[in-house]
């Protein structure tokens, strides 16, 4: 391919990159994968710079700022970092510097895996929080930077200040959040700093407190008196400002290797991420003498960690049919160590994802490790590959029950459209039986997988009709097989939304079952709701109503309603512990707007701990309106009507 050819294709897959990422919170390949790319474009633009495109990803800072958010402009600009990749890189910059500076005293910091904030408090209080944007411009995320615990509110001095620092989630909230997402049926977050990303730009400030983000500051962006970065990082701590502790001087190259060498052995066991070391010049005076290009300081640099990669070969490939029909590839490859684990499977994603990297069996692959999923190629090597290999063969029929398999519009998934495909059915019901919905513990996919080889299931409702001597057949559980009948048998006793979430509608998930159910209470009425009704309920959007209509609307779901019905499932939900007795007893309650303090499910509960009925619209009946923020219509109605109207410190008080 030709140089000029190479950098367009460079520029416009590094751009597609860069908005997955910085945009839309969700990469497409590992950070490795596209600074190997970056350094391939920089390399041709410096060797053809006449070629250097506008466009390029060289040629600005981060991302572009999104619509949703009101704009701002920072005072001054937020700059990325250099990046070194080697030992040598950092020793060049450092030959760098001293061309500059004779003798300079470094400060080396922990480079945080978030993103950049730009905080502006203004006679001690926040005024302005923003994301870096462009470096320009920004999103301003004042009021969701609000949610974050550890950003002071007020500061013990009323000064004028604008600070830098990094937004993170620490490992554990992170794994919380993609617990809840995955069983409320969402894609989980490629990493934390996605996820921090993703957070900071909800709109809704609620779902921001609950994340628990954090900060640790790191730059002083106003006129400052002190003189080195050190006693910025002190003067922040005695602001109230999170300062990370894990920093030293260092007056020589050996001691930035050997601070580099403490952090890459001790950066598993931190609770939080980070990408590498940032080594900075510490005197404020000597920083602006070295300056800036247009993209970086020349005072500071961030050697980058390597990436967990390995080289091993592809030995076959896996076609398997989800609940939902998806049919996903996975690899079966050459067992190799890749992060202190042997791995011997790797994900391939979907068709778009094989015919991209050209991933062909016998090819030897690049795969690497994100996070604790499943491992993922990240190339094939070319040079390696075996002669008279041939592109890998696509699936036109579900491996199962050979029904034609599509590609819908609008997503990259092959699907198996038949509802009666024996794949789905069987992880239909291993859905039914796991840990989130029914919860039948000894019931695993297994056992499921021999009862429907048996001809013993067919779906959720004939679990019910197992008998002992059926569950007996299955090698095995012979001698469990009476506890089994009895967890079967007690799983009909669970609270509606645990038989809603196994049903597996797409978009349930388990909390989204349990809002929906709190408000209907009982299943078969949801079942013949319509949209609008649906979709009037807090939480609930429309995709999420419309895909519950569209699933009772089969007859298939009908029947298997009915046949649960018959089974003696309960469908009723059981979920808030009403007290007769309560305050509230036999009132019937609507919250509207937006309350301060509490969430929505939060009031709700209450309310119903003290009898009351919680209702979605406002009539005759309502005997309370709870008011929060930016009320509407339901409160002009109530007002209308003459209804009691409480704020949310009255409903504190219960
Ligand atoms: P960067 O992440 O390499 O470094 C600059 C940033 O480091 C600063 O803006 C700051 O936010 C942060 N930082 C953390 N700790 C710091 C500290 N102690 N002091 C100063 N700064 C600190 O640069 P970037 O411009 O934010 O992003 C580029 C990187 O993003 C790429 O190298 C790549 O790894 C990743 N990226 C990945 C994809 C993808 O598709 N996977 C796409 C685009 C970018």
């Amino acid at each position: 391919m030709k140089p000029v050819e190479e950098i367009k294709n460079l520029v416009e897959l590094l751009n597609r990159y860069a908005r997955e990422y910085y945009t839309e919170d969700n990469p497409s390949v590992e950070d490795a994968e596209y600074d190997r790319l970056y350094a391939r474009l920089e390399h041709l633009e410096r060797e053809f710079p006449e070629w250097v495109r506008a466009d390029s990803p060289t040629q600005r800072t981060g991302g572009v700022v999104l619509d949703s958010f009101e704009k701002y402009t920072h005072a001054s600009n937020l700059y990325s970092l250099q990046d070194a990749f080697s030992l040598e890189e950092v020793a060049e910059f450092d030959a760098r510097v001293r061309k500059v500076i004779e003798a300079p005293e470094y400060i080396c910091e922990l480079k945080i895996d978030g993103l950049s904030l730009s905080l502006v408090y203004e006679a001690g209080r926040l005024v302005v929080a923003a994301t870096r944007g462009d470096g320009t411009i920004g999103e301003n995320i004042t009021e969701q930077v609000r949610q974050i615990r550890d950003v002071p509110q007020t500061l013990p001095e009323a000064i004028d200040i604008t600070l830098r620092g990094e937004a993170y989630l620490p490992r554990k909230s992170f794994d919380k959040l993609n617990a809840e997402r995955e069983s409320e049926g969402l894609s989980a977050f490629a990493n934390p700093r996605n996820a921090a990303a993703g957070t900071l730009r909800q709109l809704d400030t609620n779902v921001v407190k609950k994340r628990g983000l954090a900060t640790w500051l790191y730059q002083m962006a106003s006129e400052t008196v002190l003189g080195t970065q050190e006693e910025v990082l002190e003067h922040f701590e005695t602001l109230g400002f999170q300062v990370n502790k894990e920093r030293v001087f260092a007056n020589s190259l050996a001691e930035v290797y050997a601070f580099i060498e403490k952090v890459t052995a001790m950066r598993e066991k931190l609770p939080y991420d980070i990408d590498g070391v940032v080594i900075k010049v510490n005197s404020l005076a000597q920083q602006a003498e070295l300056g800036f290009t247009v993209k970086f300081p020349r005072w500071a640099i961030a050697y980058k960690f390597p990436p967990d990669l390995a080289e091993t070969e592809i030995l076959s490939v896996d076609w398997t049919v989800g609940r939902t029909g998806v049919v996903t590839p996975t690899a079966n490859m050459a067992p190799v160590t890749l992060a202190q684990t042997t791995v011997a499977r790797a994900t391939l994603h979907n068709v778009d994802y094989i015919k991209e990297k050209d991933i062909r069996v016998g090819d030897v692959v690049v795969i690497y490790k994100a996070g604790d999923i499943i491992p993922a190629v990240q190339r094939v090597l070319p040079e390696k590959r075996p002669a008279g290999s041939t592109p890998l063969d696509i699936p036109e029929l579900c491996p199962e029950c050979d029904s034609t398999l599509v590609h819908l519009d609008e997503e990259v998934a092959l699907r198996c459209m038949n509802p009666l495909c024996p794949a789905q059915l069987r992880e239909k019901v291993i859905h039914f039986a796991s840990r989130d919905a029914m919860n039948i513990v000894g019931l695993g996919p297994a056992v499921i997988s021999s009862l429907f080889d048996k001809g013993l299931l067919a779906d959720a409702a004939s679990l019910y009709k197992l008998t002992e001597a059926d569950l007996k057949s299955v090698d095995g559980i012979v001698s469990s097989a009476p506890k089994l009948l009895v967890a079967i048998e007690a799983s009909k006793a669970n609270s509606a939304e645990k038989v809603l979430f196994g049903l597996g509608i797409r978009h349930v998930g388990a909390k989204a079952a349990r809002v929906l159910l709190s408000e209907f209470h009982e299943l078969p009425r949801l079942s013949q709701l319509t949209e609008t009704e649906i979709s009037e309920v807090a939480g609930i959007g429309d995709v999420l109503a419309q895909s519950v209509v569209d699933y009772f609307a089969t007859e298939g779901a009908q029947k298997l309603v009915s046949e649960l019905i018959d089974a003696g499932v309960n469908l009723t939900y059981l979920g808030a512990v009403v007290s007769a007795d309560g305050k509230l007893s036999g009132k019937t309650v609507v919250l509207t707007g937006t309350l301060a303090q509490l969430t929505r499910a939060e009031a709700k509960e209450i309310l119903q701990k003290a009898g009351a009925n919680v209702t979605s619209s406002v009539s005759r009946k309502t005997d309370i309106v709870i008011a929060g923020a930016e009320a509407g219509s339901k409160l002009a109605k109530a007002q209308e009507l003459g209804i009691k109207i409480w704020d949310e410190e009255e409903l504190l008080k219960l």
